[in-house]
């Protein structure tokens, strides 16, 4: 069957945030927007699972920046507070270290100074660390976030080479957090803010310390219900808007002119082309690269070295029969040696001995997501994508599992393993298999100083007319936030594009 093609039609391969939002851009444009999503649901990595009285997260768990998703809701004349039942969190996180010190991060500046001081850690180094993250923020956003910059020559053009110093441009994330802080406990938490992007503070551009700011001066939310309620509202303005959705819709090639210049179409599993000009995938680049368009692998190869696959993770959820009240929402249990821990992760792609752990506990603040007087943990290490000069077998993440709950028992939840009810594990395999990401990566591509210096893949292909790239390996990078912009971006592109002319 052949789907008739319409000069403001546009495709767009998979609906995970940035598909949908790119489809609600340009939907709210005038343009005829056709969804393909290979599962039975949408929302890709935003989703979640229920058994036995729990409800987990199965991918976000912490919003930042609402308002990004707001500017989409207010032009179609509505709010994303009223669609979707918000609230803040506090403390922002918990971090529980092995010796028995805990900190929690607010947004209060006079409660976090408390912590910090209580920690050994003076306060003005807080305040002083904060500005310079708000500096940061400030510059990254007027620009790279704003504008929707793709390049280093973008960025020169925006900036101006007067501009550059402002990014801290010399020093690592690490860096510029080591020389701020003076004790290893602070050192720690704001390095591991970089786990927003799933990379790490010893190879990131200090510019990265602009992370604090997105919590610190923005908040940090969660969804009541589960975060799913994002996809669920969504979904309704995607109704509401006229954006066609064909679930369960795997596609498998995008179809180009002769020459490979222009977008021709693309081809369903079901057998089924569509015919169109435009075509935006949220199928991560590389992935799209080889599954959609059959580039050669050593082609591949070379986009790999610039544009390599952020970490992955072990993707562990727990149903207790017990509440942990010590637990916040949001928890870290720090790794004894964090530096060696990314070191392990992202330059030797290794599983670590001792990972950072991120601790979910979203019945603190949501009685609604486990039975009365229980807890249902999600709880996260960052491990490696999938690399075949690296094989892990089930095994060994089962190995890795069985010492994170240890860990976990030891410094946390006494008698954890006794009182877990049910078990649900994804490793990164389950995680290629379900979004199609590379490696199983779960933030896109890495943020790499040496690699690529933060950049992701830019959003116009610069070989075919008509195709796009939306998503957590395209600019601005991985986060619910950050993808919901780059749909925007995305949709601004081609809107700008067919005003004035271009390919
Ligand atoms: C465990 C985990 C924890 C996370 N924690 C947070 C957090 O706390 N806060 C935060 O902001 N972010 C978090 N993230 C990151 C965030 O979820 C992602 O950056 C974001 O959701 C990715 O959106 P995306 O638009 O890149 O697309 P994806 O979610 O990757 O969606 C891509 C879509 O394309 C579909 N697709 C793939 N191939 C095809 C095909 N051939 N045909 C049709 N459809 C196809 C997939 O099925 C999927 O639906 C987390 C992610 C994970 C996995």
């Amino acid at each position: 069957m052949m789907t008739e093609s319409k000069s403001n039609h546009v495709a767009i391969i998979g609906a995970g945030l940035g598909g949908i939002s790119a489809a609600l851009s340009l939907a709210l444009e005038g343009y005829r927007v056709s969804v393909y999503e290979k599962n039975d649901r949408i929302g890709g990595k935003l989703n979640w699972i229920e058994a036995q009285g729990y409800r987990f997260d199965l991918g976000p768990s912490i919003l930042t920046l609402p308002a990004i998703f707001n500017r989409t809701f207010r032009k179609a004349g509505t709010r994303f507070e009223d669609e979707v039942p918000l609230c803040t969190v506090r403390p922002h996180w918990r971090n529980f270290f092995e010796d028995g010190t805990v900190i929690d991060l607010h947004p209060d500046p006079d409660v976090m100074a408390a912590e910090a001081e209580r920690a050994g850690e003076p306060a003005r180094n807080v305040h002083r660390f904060l500005d310079y993250a708000g500096r940061l923020f400030d510059e990254v956003s007027r620009g790279y976030f704003d504008e929707g910059l793709d390049s280093a020559s973008d960025f020169r053009a925006f900036y101006g080479l007067s501009g550059f110093p402002k990014f801290d441009l010399l020093h690592t994330m690490h860096q510029g957090v080591a020389r701020r802080f003076k004790t290893a406990y602070f050192r720690d938490i704001f390095d591991f803010f970089i786990k927003y992007v799933g990379s790490s503070a010893y190879r990131a551009p200090a510019f990265m310390n602009c992370l604090p700011t997105i919590q610190f001066r923005h908040d940090l939310w969660y969804v009541r219900g589960g975060m799913y309620g994002i996809a669920l509202a969504l979904g309704r303005l995607m109704d509401r808007l006229g954006v066609e959705m064909h679930l369960q819709s795997d596609v498998q090639e995008i179809m180009l002119s002769d020459d490979g210049g222009a977008v021709r179409g693309l081809r369903l599993a079901s057998g089924e082309t569509v015919v169109c000009e435009n075509i935006v995938s949220n199928l991560e680049v590389i992935p799209a690269c080889r599954r959609l368009l059959h580039l050669p692998e050593r082609e591949l190869a070379r986009m790999q070295r610039r544009l390599e696959p952020a970490c992955s993770g072990l993707v562990i959820d727990i149903g207790l029969d017990r509440a942990y009240e010590n637990l916040a929402h949001h928890n870290f249990v720090f790794s004894g040696n964090q530096k060696n821990h990314f070191r392990t992760v992202f330059q030797r792609h290794e599983l670590p001995s001792d990972p950072t752990l991120y601790v979910v506990a979203a019945s603190r603040t949501d009685p609604t997501v486990a039975p009365e007087g229980c807890d249902g943990l999600k709880i996260l290490p960052h491990i490696p994508y999938l690399r075949p000069d690296r094989p892990v077998t089930q095994e060994q993440y089962m190995a890795l599992k069985d010492m994170v709950l240890a860990k976990l028992e030891r410094v946390v939840c006494p008698d954890l393993r006794r009182h877990i009810v049910y078990e649900h594990v994804w490793t990164p395999e389950d995680i290629e298999r379900q979004y199609g990401s590379n490696g199983g990566s779960i933030y896109g591509v890495v943020t790499d100083r040496f690699r690529n210096f933060g950049f992701k893949a830019p959003k116009a292909s610069p070989h075919t007319a008509g195709l796009y790239f939306v998503g957590g390996s395209v600019n601005p990078g991985a986060g619910m936030p950050m993808v919901f912009l780059c749909g925007q971006n995305v949709a601004r592109k081609i809107v700008t594009r067919d005003r004035d002319g271009g390919t």
